[in-house]
Protein backbone atom coordinates (compact mmCIF):
# COMPACT_ATOMS: atom_id res chain seq x y z
CA UNK A 1 0.00 0.00 0.00
CA UNK A 2 1.38 3.82 -0.24
CA UNK A 3 3.25 4.84 2.42
CA UNK A 4 0.82 8.16 2.45
CA UNK A 5 -2.28 6.07 2.64
CA UNK A 6 -1.39 3.25 5.03
CA UNK A 7 -0.67 5.81 7.25
CA UNK A 8 -4.60 7.33 6.81
CA UNK A 9 -5.52 3.96 6.74
CA UNK A 10 -3.85 3.24 10.11
CA UNK A 11 -5.58 6.20 12.07
CA UNK A 12 -8.60 4.91 10.73
CA UNK A 13 -8.19 1.35 12.09
CA UNK A 14 -7.21 3.45 15.55
CA UNK A 15 -10.10 5.49 15.51
CA UNK A 16 -12.35 2.44 15.06
CA UNK A 17 -11.23 -0.80 17.17
CA UNK A 18 -12.52 -4.09 17.32
CA UNK A 19 -14.10 -3.22 13.53
CA UNK A 20 -12.40 -6.12 11.70
CA UNK A 21 -14.89 -6.33 8.73
CA UNK A 22 -14.79 -2.07 8.09
CA UNK A 23 -10.91 -2.50 8.28
CA UNK A 24 -10.62 -5.49 5.80
CA UNK A 25 -13.20 -2.87 3.42
CA UNK A 26 -11.16 -0.15 4.00
CA UNK A 27 -7.69 -1.75 3.08
CA UNK A 28 -8.94 -3.19 0.42
CA UNK A 29 -10.00 -0.13 -1.19
CA UNK A 30 -7.02 2.05 0.13
CA UNK A 31 -4.84 -0.79 -1.68
CA UNK A 32 -5.99 0.40 -4.72
CA UNK A 33 -5.98 4.02 -4.52
CA UNK A 34 -2.51 5.15 -4.53
CA UNK A 35 -1.77 6.09 -8.19
CA UNK A 36 -5.25 8.07 -7.94
CA UNK A 37 -3.32 9.98 -5.28
CA UNK A 38 -0.20 10.88 -7.67
CA UNK A 39 -2.60 12.37 -10.30
CA UNK A 40 -4.97 14.11 -7.68
CA UNK A 41 -2.51 15.53 -4.94
CA UNK A 42 -5.68 17.45 -4.18
CA UNK A 43 -7.50 14.94 -2.78
CA UNK A 44 -4.90 14.56 -0.05
CA UNK A 45 -5.19 18.46 0.64
CA UNK A 46 -8.61 17.72 0.97
CA UNK A 47 -8.65 15.25 3.35
CA UNK A 48 -11.10 13.42 0.78
CA UNK A 49 -10.24 9.75 2.55
CA UNK A 50 -9.64 10.80 6.40
CA UNK A 51 -13.35 12.22 6.02
CA UNK A 52 -14.86 9.47 3.43
CA UNK A 53 -14.04 6.84 6.20
CA UNK A 54 -15.93 8.93 9.26
CA UNK A 55 -19.32 8.38 8.30
CA UNK A 56 -21.68 11.40 8.20
CA UNK A 57 -23.99 10.06 10.97
CA UNK A 58 -24.17 6.73 12.77
CA UNK A 59 -27.45 6.25 14.86
CA UNK A 60 -27.75 3.24 17.15
CA UNK A 61 -31.05 2.16 19.04
CA UNK A 62 -32.91 -0.18 21.11
CA UNK A 63 -35.38 -2.33 19.75
CA UNK A 64 -38.11 -3.91 22.43
CA UNK A 65 -40.97 -6.07 21.24
CA UNK A 66 -42.52 -8.72 22.63
CA UNK A 67 -42.26 -12.54 21.35
CA UNK A 68 -45.61 -14.89 20.74
CA UNK A 69 -45.01 -16.27 24.11
CA UNK A 70 -45.29 -12.60 25.25
CA UNK A 71 -41.32 -11.94 26.40
CA UNK A 72 -40.11 -9.05 25.83
CA UNK A 73 -36.96 -9.20 23.50
CA UNK A 74 -34.27 -6.03 23.08
CA UNK A 75 -32.43 -5.63 20.23
CA UNK A 76 -29.93 -3.15 18.50
CA UNK A 77 -31.20 -1.27 15.75
CA UNK A 78 -28.23 0.21 13.48
CA UNK A 79 -28.22 3.00 10.44
CA UNK A 80 -24.78 4.34 9.28
CA UNK A 81 -25.42 7.45 7.19
CA UNK A 82 -21.87 6.88 5.70
CA UNK A 83 -22.05 9.49 2.52
CA UNK A 84 -24.24 11.55 0.57
CA UNK A 85 -22.13 13.41 -2.05
CA UNK A 86 -23.98 12.02 -4.91
CA UNK A 87 -27.45 11.53 -3.27
CA UNK A 88 -29.65 10.41 -0.29
CA UNK A 89 -28.11 7.58 1.33
CA UNK A 90 -29.30 4.36 0.23
CA UNK A 91 -28.66 1.04 1.17
CA UNK A 92 -30.02 -2.23 2.28
CA UNK A 93 -31.25 -3.59 6.48
CA UNK A 94 -29.55 -6.42 7.62
CA UNK A 95 -31.00 -8.54 10.16
CA UNK A 96 -28.92 -11.46 11.14
CA UNK A 97 -27.59 -12.09 14.58
CA UNK A 98 -24.15 -11.15 13.54
CA UNK A 99 -25.10 -7.88 12.82
CA UNK A 100 -22.71 -5.06 14.73
CA UNK A 101 -21.59 -1.85 14.17
CA UNK A 102 -18.72 -3.02 12.30
CA UNK A 103 -20.49 -4.85 9.43
CA UNK A 104 -23.13 -2.50 8.81
CA UNK A 105 -19.83 -0.16 8.56
CA UNK A 106 -18.19 -1.92 5.98
CA UNK A 107 -21.71 -2.53 3.93
CA UNK A 108 -22.01 1.40 4.24
CA UNK A 109 -18.52 2.19 3.25
CA UNK A 110 -18.53 -0.73 0.14
CA UNK A 111 -22.07 1.07 -0.40
CA UNK A 112 -20.84 4.62 -1.37
CA UNK A 113 -18.53 2.92 -4.32
CA UNK A 114 -20.88 0.60 -5.69
CA UNK A 115 -23.64 3.65 -5.84
CA UNK A 116 -20.95 5.43 -7.22
CA UNK A 117 -20.18 3.00 -10.21
CA UNK A 118 -23.80 2.70 -10.89
CA UNK A 119 -24.05 6.16 -12.03
CA UNK A 120 -26.83 7.06 -10.03
CA UNK A 121 -27.86 9.87 -7.96
CA UNK A 122 -27.36 7.68 -4.34
CA UNK A 123 -25.39 8.46 -2.04
CA UNK A 124 -24.31 5.46 0.86
CA UNK A 125 -25.58 4.07 4.07
CA UNK A 126 -26.76 0.76 5.32
CA UNK A 127 -28.50 -0.97 8.94
CA UNK A 128 -29.88 -3.55 10.33
CA UNK A 129 -30.16 -5.48 13.59
CA UNK A 130 -28.84 -8.32 15.54
CA UNK A 131 -32.47 -9.84 15.24
CA UNK A 132 -32.55 -13.19 13.93
CA UNK A 133 -35.87 -13.94 11.56
CA UNK A 134 -35.11 -17.40 10.92
CA UNK A 135 -37.89 -19.54 13.29
CA UNK A 136 -39.96 -16.30 13.52
CA UNK A 137 -43.67 -16.12 13.00
CA UNK A 138 -45.11 -13.71 10.57
CA UNK A 139 -46.59 -12.12 13.58
CA UNK A 140 -43.29 -11.90 15.82
CA UNK A 141 -41.05 -10.58 12.49
CA UNK A 142 -44.24 -7.62 12.34
CA UNK A 143 -43.72 -6.88 15.54
CA UNK A 144 -39.91 -6.33 15.65
CA UNK A 145 -40.28 -4.87 12.19
CA UNK A 146 -42.60 -1.78 13.45
CA UNK A 147 -40.61 -1.47 16.91
CA UNK A 148 -37.48 -0.97 14.52
CA UNK A 149 -39.28 1.68 12.37
CA UNK A 150 -41.12 3.26 15.57
CA UNK A 151 -37.25 4.61 15.78
CA UNK A 152 -35.79 4.33 12.37
CA UNK A 153 -38.59 6.78 10.68
CA UNK A 154 -37.13 10.05 12.26
CA UNK A 155 -34.02 9.34 10.20
CA UNK A 156 -35.08 8.76 6.65
CA UNK A 157 -37.09 9.85 4.05
CA UNK A 158 -37.06 10.23 0.15
CA UNK A 159 -34.55 13.40 0.37
CA UNK A 160 -32.22 11.93 3.15
CA UNK A 161 -31.76 8.25 3.16
CA UNK A 162 -33.81 5.32 1.42
CA UNK A 163 -33.33 1.90 2.84
CA UNK A 164 -34.29 -1.44 1.22
CA UNK A 165 -33.66 -5.28 1.86
CA UNK A 166 -30.45 -6.96 2.37
CA UNK A 167 -29.93 -10.50 4.31
CA UNK A 168 -33.10 -11.47 6.30
CA UNK A 169 -34.83 -8.42 5.33
CA UNK A 170 -37.18 -9.62 1.75
CA UNK A 171 -40.47 -8.16 0.42
CA UNK A 172 -42.43 -8.96 3.73
CA UNK A 173 -40.29 -7.55 6.10
CA UNK A 174 -39.84 -4.53 3.64
CA UNK A 175 -44.18 -4.40 3.88
CA UNK A 176 -44.65 -4.05 7.85
CA UNK A 177 -41.36 -1.57 7.96
CA UNK A 178 -42.90 0.83 5.03
CA UNK A 179 -46.90 0.19 7.03
CA UNK A 180 -45.41 1.60 10.41
CA UNK A 181 -43.75 4.54 8.26
CA UNK A 182 -46.98 5.25 6.73
CA UNK A 183 -48.89 4.86 9.61
CA UNK A 184 -46.38 7.19 12.04
CA UNK A 185 -45.67 9.88 9.42
CA UNK A 186 -49.38 9.87 7.80
CA UNK A 187 -48.06 10.11 4.46
CA UNK A 188 -47.80 7.73 1.48
CA UNK A 189 -43.85 8.29 0.52
CA UNK A 190 -43.23 5.81 -1.69
CA UNK A 191 -39.71 6.83 -2.36
CA UNK A 192 -38.67 6.34 1.30
CA UNK A 193 -38.45 2.38 1.46
CA UNK A 194 -36.84 -0.17 -1.84
CA UNK A 195 -38.50 -3.65 -2.56
CA UNK A 196 -41.58 -3.02 -1.87
CA UNK A 197 -44.45 -5.02 -3.55
CA UNK A 198 -45.81 -4.34 -7.21
CA UNK A 199 -49.50 -3.35 -6.34
CA UNK A 200 -47.77 -0.30 -3.75
CA UNK A 201 -44.86 1.12 -5.13
CA UNK A 202 -42.35 -1.78 -6.34
CA UNK A 203 -40.42 -2.08 -9.36
CA UNK A 204 -40.56 -5.03 -11.71
CA UNK A 205 -37.25 -7.20 -11.61
CA UNK A 206 -36.23 -5.82 -8.32
CA UNK A 207 -36.33 -9.22 -6.27
CA UNK A 208 -34.36 -10.73 -9.16
CA UNK A 209 -31.88 -7.48 -10.08
CA UNK A 210 -29.09 -8.35 -7.85
CA UNK A 211 -28.49 -11.93 -8.97
CA UNK A 212 -29.27 -10.92 -12.64
CA UNK A 213 -27.14 -8.07 -13.09
CA UNK A 214 -24.31 -10.24 -11.15
CA UNK A 215 -24.39 -12.64 -13.92
CA UNK A 216 -25.11 -10.04 -16.14
CA UNK A 217 -21.70 -8.42 -14.80
CA UNK A 218 -19.94 -11.75 -14.98
CA UNK A 219 -21.21 -12.82 -18.76
CA UNK A 220 -19.42 -9.19 -19.45
CA UNK A 221 -16.13 -10.70 -18.17
CA UNK A 222 -16.29 -14.01 -19.87
CA UNK A 223 -16.71 -12.13 -23.26
CA UNK A 224 -13.44 -9.83 -22.73
CA UNK A 225 -11.79 -13.77 -23.41
CA UNK A 226 -14.04 -15.20 -25.63
CA UNK A 227 -16.27 -16.78 -22.97
CA UNK A 228 -19.77 -17.18 -22.17
CA UNK A 229 -21.89 -18.72 -19.18
CA UNK A 230 -22.74 -21.47 -22.11
CA UNK A 231 -21.77 -24.77 -21.19
CA UNK A 232 -20.35 -23.78 -17.85
CA UNK A 233 -20.57 -25.46 -14.56
CA UNK A 234 -21.38 -23.28 -11.75
CA UNK A 235 -21.30 -23.63 -7.98
CA UNK A 236 -23.40 -20.72 -6.18
CA UNK A 237 -23.18 -19.95 -2.56
CA UNK A 238 -26.24 -19.03 -0.57
CA UNK A 239 -30.03 -19.68 -1.48
CA UNK A 240 -31.69 -16.65 -0.58
CA UNK A 241 -32.75 -13.57 -2.98
CA UNK A 242 -29.25 -12.92 -4.77
CA UNK A 243 -28.56 -16.85 -5.01
CA UNK A 244 -31.52 -18.31 -6.38
CA UNK A 245 -31.83 -15.30 -9.30
CA UNK A 246 -28.04 -15.64 -9.90
CA UNK A 247 -28.92 -19.27 -10.77
CA UNK A 248 -32.32 -18.46 -12.89
CA UNK A 249 -30.36 -16.15 -14.65
CA UNK A 250 -27.03 -17.97 -15.20
CA UNK A 251 -29.06 -21.08 -16.47
CA UNK A 252 -31.18 -19.39 -18.47
CA UNK A 253 -27.57 -18.51 -20.32
CA UNK A 254 -27.13 -22.20 -20.74
CA UNK A 255 -25.02 -22.72 -17.54
CA UNK A 256 -25.71 -26.20 -15.36
CA UNK A 257 -26.05 -24.56 -12.07
CA UNK A 258 -24.84 -27.89 -10.00
CA UNK A 259 -24.94 -26.63 -5.98
CA UNK A 260 -26.02 -24.34 -3.42
CA UNK A 261 -25.99 -23.69 0.24
CA UNK A 262 -27.51 -22.08 3.17
CA UNK A 263 -25.94 -22.02 6.61
CA UNK A 264 -26.45 -25.41 7.59
CA UNK A 265 -25.12 -27.39 4.48
CA UNK A 266 -25.47 -27.60 0.73
CA UNK A 267 -26.40 -29.47 -2.18
CA UNK A 268 -25.38 -30.77 -5.46
CA UNK A 269 -27.90 -31.39 -8.49
CA UNK A 270 -25.57 -32.66 -10.87
CA UNK A 271 -28.35 -32.09 -13.68
CA UNK A 272 -28.59 -28.93 -12.77
CA UNK A 273 -30.32 -27.40 -9.83
CA UNK A 274 -34.09 -26.85 -9.91
CA UNK A 275 -35.41 -23.17 -9.52
CA UNK A 276 -39.16 -23.74 -9.35
CA UNK A 277 -38.13 -26.27 -6.70
CA UNK A 278 -35.97 -23.86 -4.89
CA UNK A 279 -38.14 -21.13 -5.01
CA UNK A 280 -40.95 -22.99 -3.83
CA UNK A 281 -39.03 -24.26 -0.62
CA UNK A 282 -37.14 -21.22 0.09
CA UNK A 283 -39.52 -18.55 -0.85
CA UNK A 284 -42.63 -20.28 -0.45
CA UNK A 285 -42.30 -22.47 2.26
CA UNK A 286 -39.73 -20.63 3.94
CA UNK A 287 -37.56 -23.70 4.66
CA UNK A 288 -34.58 -25.29 4.74
CA UNK A 289 -32.24 -26.82 1.42
CA UNK A 290 -32.06 -30.58 2.92
CA UNK A 291 -35.89 -30.79 2.12
CA UNK A 292 -34.55 -30.03 -1.53
CA UNK A 293 -32.52 -33.54 -1.40
CA UNK A 294 -35.58 -34.76 0.36
CA UNK A 295 -37.99 -34.43 -2.74
CA UNK A 296 -35.50 -34.78 -5.73
CA UNK A 297 -33.91 -37.84 -6.62
CA UNK A 298 -30.13 -37.85 -7.31
CA UNK A 299 -29.32 -35.05 -5.42
CA UNK A 300 -26.43 -35.01 -2.28
CA UNK A 301 -26.69 -33.05 1.10
CA UNK A 302 -23.84 -31.88 3.04
CA UNK A 303 -24.82 -31.31 6.49
CA UNK A 304 -22.19 -28.57 7.90
CA UNK A 305 -19.77 -28.87 4.97
CA UNK A 306 -18.81 -25.72 2.65
CA UNK A 307 -20.06 -25.58 -0.89
CA UNK A 308 -16.83 -24.31 -2.18
CA UNK A 309 -15.70 -28.19 -1.88
CA UNK A 310 -17.74 -28.75 -4.98
CA UNK A 311 -15.69 -28.12 -8.29
CA UNK A 312 -17.14 -25.61 -10.73
CA UNK A 313 -15.63 -23.49 -14.00
CA UNK A 314 -17.38 -20.27 -12.67
CA UNK A 315 -18.14 -19.68 -8.80
CA UNK A 316 -20.64 -17.12 -7.51
CA UNK A 317 -20.47 -16.68 -4.08
CA UNK A 318 -23.87 -15.30 -2.85
CA UNK A 319 -24.11 -15.83 0.57
CA UNK A 320 -22.19 -13.62 3.09
CA UNK A 321 -18.96 -12.12 3.74
CA UNK A 322 -15.49 -14.11 3.99
CA UNK A 323 -17.40 -17.19 3.29
CA UNK A 324 -14.03 -18.07 0.37
CA UNK A 325 -11.22 -18.21 2.09
CA UNK A 326 -7.67 -18.74 0.48
CA UNK A 327 -7.78 -22.44 0.92
CA UNK A 328 -10.88 -23.33 -1.20
CA UNK A 329 -9.72 -20.30 -3.70
CA UNK A 330 -6.13 -22.40 -4.47
CA UNK A 331 -8.27 -25.88 -4.70
CA UNK A 332 -10.72 -24.17 -6.71
CA UNK A 333 -8.58 -22.61 -9.07
CA UNK A 334 -6.11 -26.25 -9.02
CA UNK A 335 -9.88 -27.77 -10.21
CA UNK A 336 -10.41 -24.92 -13.68
CA UNK A 337 -11.83 -22.06 -11.82
CA UNK A 338 -11.90 -19.67 -14.69
CA UNK A 339 -13.59 -16.95 -13.03
CA UNK A 340 -15.76 -15.74 -10.14
CA UNK A 341 -18.89 -13.23 -9.86
CA UNK A 342 -19.64 -11.90 -6.32
CA UNK A 343 -23.53 -11.71 -5.92
CA UNK A 344 -22.52 -11.20 -1.99
CA UNK A 345 -20.67 -8.10 -0.20
CA UNK A 346 -17.00 -9.27 0.12
CA UNK A 347 -17.63 -12.78 0.29
CA UNK A 348 -13.71 -13.45 -0.74
CA UNK A 349 -11.29 -13.17 2.01
CA UNK A 350 -8.79 -10.85 1.09
CA UNK A 351 -6.11 -14.51 0.89
CA UNK A 352 -8.83 -15.62 -1.11
CA UNK A 353 -8.68 -12.75 -3.75
CA UNK A 354 -5.22 -12.44 -4.33
CA UNK A 355 -5.28 -16.43 -5.25
CA UNK A 356 -7.50 -15.40 -7.95
CA UNK A 357 -5.70 -12.75 -9.01
CA UNK A 358 -2.51 -14.20 -8.77
CA UNK A 359 -4.19 -17.03 -11.53
CA UNK A 360 -5.05 -14.95 -13.57
CA UNK A 361 -8.44 -15.51 -13.72
CA UNK A 362 -11.72 -13.09 -13.99
CA UNK A 363 -12.69 -11.80 -10.54
CA UNK A 364 -15.58 -9.35 -10.29
CA UNK A 365 -15.87 -7.87 -6.75
CA UNK A 366 -19.06 -7.74 -4.97
CA UNK A 367 -18.99 -3.67 -5.46
CA UNK A 368 -19.40 -4.03 -9.11
CA UNK A 369 -20.72 -7.45 -9.96
CA UNK A 370 -24.16 -6.85 -7.18
CA UNK A 371 -24.68 -3.33 -7.58
CA UNK A 372 -27.80 -4.05 -10.26
CA UNK A 373 -29.90 -4.42 -6.99
CA UNK A 374 -29.27 -1.23 -6.01
CA UNK A 375 -29.41 0.20 -9.78
CA UNK A 376 -32.77 -1.21 -9.52
CA UNK A 377 -33.23 0.52 -6.24
CA UNK A 378 -32.73 3.56 -8.35
CA UNK A 379 -35.25 3.21 -11.15
CA UNK A 380 -37.67 2.08 -8.26
CA UNK A 381 -37.41 5.40 -6.96
CA UNK A 382 -37.71 6.64 -10.54
CA UNK A 383 -40.96 5.17 -10.97
CA UNK A 384 -42.22 6.16 -7.73
CA UNK A 385 -41.25 9.86 -8.47
CA UNK A 386 -42.79 9.78 -12.00
CA UNK A 387 -45.69 7.68 -10.30
CA UNK A 388 -44.86 5.18 -13.10
CA UNK A 389 -44.44 1.46 -13.47
CA UNK A 390 -42.54 -0.09 -16.18
CA UNK A 391 -42.77 -3.33 -17.50
CA UNK A 392 -40.86 -6.28 -17.18
CA UNK A 393 -38.97 -6.07 -20.40
CA UNK A 394 -37.62 -2.31 -20.27
CA UNK A 395 -37.12 -2.31 -16.54
CA UNK A 396 -34.89 -5.43 -17.09
CA UNK A 397 -33.28 -4.23 -20.21
CA UNK A 398 -32.23 -0.70 -18.14
CA UNK A 399 -30.76 -3.57 -15.76
CA UNK A 400 -28.90 -4.83 -18.34
CA UNK A 401 -27.59 -1.72 -19.36
CA UNK A 402 -26.61 -0.25 -16.55
CA UNK A 403 -24.18 -3.71 -15.30
CA UNK A 404 -22.86 -3.06 -18.86
CA UNK A 405 -21.95 0.09 -18.22
CA UNK A 406 -20.24 -0.94 -14.85
CA UNK A 407 -18.17 -3.46 -16.49
CA UNK A 408 -17.21 -0.99 -19.01
CA UNK A 409 -16.38 1.62 -16.37
CA UNK A 410 -14.55 -0.63 -14.57
CA UNK A 411 -12.03 -2.33 -17.65
CA UNK A 412 -11.32 0.90 -18.83
CA UNK A 413 -10.70 1.96 -15.58
CA UNK A 414 -8.12 -0.45 -14.80
CA UNK A 415 -6.20 0.11 -18.20
CA UNK A 416 -6.29 3.76 -17.63
CA UNK A 417 -4.36 3.11 -14.40
CA UNK A 418 -2.26 -0.02 -16.08
CA UNK A 419 -3.79 -2.47 -14.42
CA UNK A 420 -5.83 -4.33 -17.77
CA UNK A 421 -8.32 -6.71 -16.34
CA UNK A 422 -8.13 -5.85 -12.72
CA UNK A 423 -11.86 -5.17 -12.07
CA UNK A 424 -10.96 -4.54 -7.89
CA UNK A 425 -8.72 -1.39 -9.17
CA UNK A 426 -10.97 -0.88 -11.52
CA UNK A 427 -13.94 -0.21 -9.50
CA UNK A 428 -12.53 1.07 -6.37
CA UNK A 429 -11.18 3.87 -8.23
CA UNK A 430 -13.77 4.76 -10.41
CA UNK A 431 -16.22 4.41 -7.59
CA UNK A 432 -13.75 6.79 -5.55
CA UNK A 433 -12.88 9.28 -7.88
CA UNK A 434 -16.67 10.12 -8.50
CA UNK A 435 -17.65 10.56 -4.96
CA UNK A 436 -14.18 12.42 -4.11
CA UNK A 437 -15.10 14.90 -7.06
CA UNK A 438 -18.45 15.57 -5.81
CA UNK A 439 -17.07 16.04 -1.82
CA UNK A 440 -14.61 18.66 -2.85
CA UNK A 441 -16.89 20.13 -5.01
CA UNK A 442 -19.51 20.66 -2.12
CA UNK A 443 -17.32 22.26 0.14
CA UNK A 444 -15.57 20.92 3.64
CA UNK A 445 -18.83 19.51 4.87
P1 LIG B 1 -31.07 -13.64 1.99
O1 LIG B 1 -31.37 -13.44 3.42
O2 LIG B 1 -32.18 -13.71 1.01
O3 LIG B 1 -30.19 -14.98 1.80
C1 LIG B 1 -28.97 -15.15 2.44
C2 LIG B 1 -28.45 -16.54 2.11
O4 LIG B 1 -27.11 -16.65 2.57
C3 LIG B 1 -29.24 -17.64 2.78
O5 LIG B 1 -29.19 -18.79 2.01
C4 LIG B 1 -28.48 -17.81 4.09
O6 LIG B 1 -28.64 -19.09 4.68
C5 LIG B 1 -27.05 -17.63 3.62
N1 LIG B 1 -26.23 -17.10 4.72
C6 LIG B 1 -26.41 -15.94 5.38
N2 LIG B 1 -25.50 -15.80 6.35
C7 LIG B 1 -24.75 -16.90 6.30
C8 LIG B 1 -23.65 -17.35 7.04
N3 LIG B 1 -23.13 -16.63 8.07
N4 LIG B 1 -23.10 -18.52 6.69
C9 LIG B 1 -23.60 -19.26 5.66
N5 LIG B 1 -24.66 -18.89 4.93
C10 LIG B 1 -25.22 -17.73 5.24
O7 LIG B 1 -30.03 -12.48 1.62
P2 LIG B 1 -29.66 -11.90 0.18
O8 LIG B 1 -29.71 -12.99 -0.83
O9 LIG B 1 -30.44 -10.67 -0.03
O10 LIG B 1 -28.14 -11.43 0.41
C11 LIG B 1 -27.02 -12.30 0.16
C12 LIG B 1 -25.77 -11.46 -0.02
O11 LIG B 1 -25.95 -10.56 -1.11
C13 LIG B 1 -25.38 -10.59 1.17
O12 LIG B 1 -23.97 -10.51 1.23
C14 LIG B 1 -25.94 -9.24 0.80
O13 LIG B 1 -25.25 -8.19 1.45
C15 LIG B 1 -25.66 -9.24 -0.69
N6 LIG B 1 -26.46 -8.30 -1.47
C16 LIG B 1 -27.82 -8.34 -1.45
C17 LIG B 1 -28.55 -7.46 -2.21
C18 LIG B 1 -30.03 -7.56 -2.33
O14 LIG B 1 -30.58 -6.89 -3.21
N7 LIG B 1 -30.72 -8.37 -1.54
C19 LIG B 1 -27.89 -6.39 -2.97
C20 LIG B 1 -26.45 -6.48 -3.00
C21 LIG B 1 -25.79 -7.39 -2.24
P3 LIG B 1 -29.64 -19.26 5.92
O15 LIG B 1 -31.02 -19.13 5.34
O16 LIG B 1 -29.34 -20.63 6.44
O17 LIG B 1 -29.30 -18.18 6.89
Amino acid sequence: MDARLEAIRNTVLARNPGEDEFHQAVTEVFESLGPVHDRHPEFLEGAVLERLCEPERQIIFRVPWTDDAGRVQINRGFRVEFNSALGPYKGGLRFHPSVYLGIVKFLGFEQIFKNALTGMPIGGGKGGADFDPRGRSDAEIMRFCQSFMTELYRHIGEYTDVPAGDIGVGGREIGYLFGQYKRITNRYESGVLTGKGISWGGSLVRPEATGYGTVIFTEEMLKTRGQSFDGQRVVVSGSGNVAINAIAKAQSLGAVVVACSDSSGYIVDEAGLNVALLRQIKEVERGRLKDYAVRRSAVAYVEGGSVWDVDATVALPCATQNELGGEAAARLVRNGLIAVGEGANMPSTRHAIAVFQDAGLLFGPGKAANAGGVATSALEMQQNATRDSWSFEYTEQRLTEIMVGIHRRCETTADEYGAPGNYVLGANVAGFVKVADAMLAQGLI
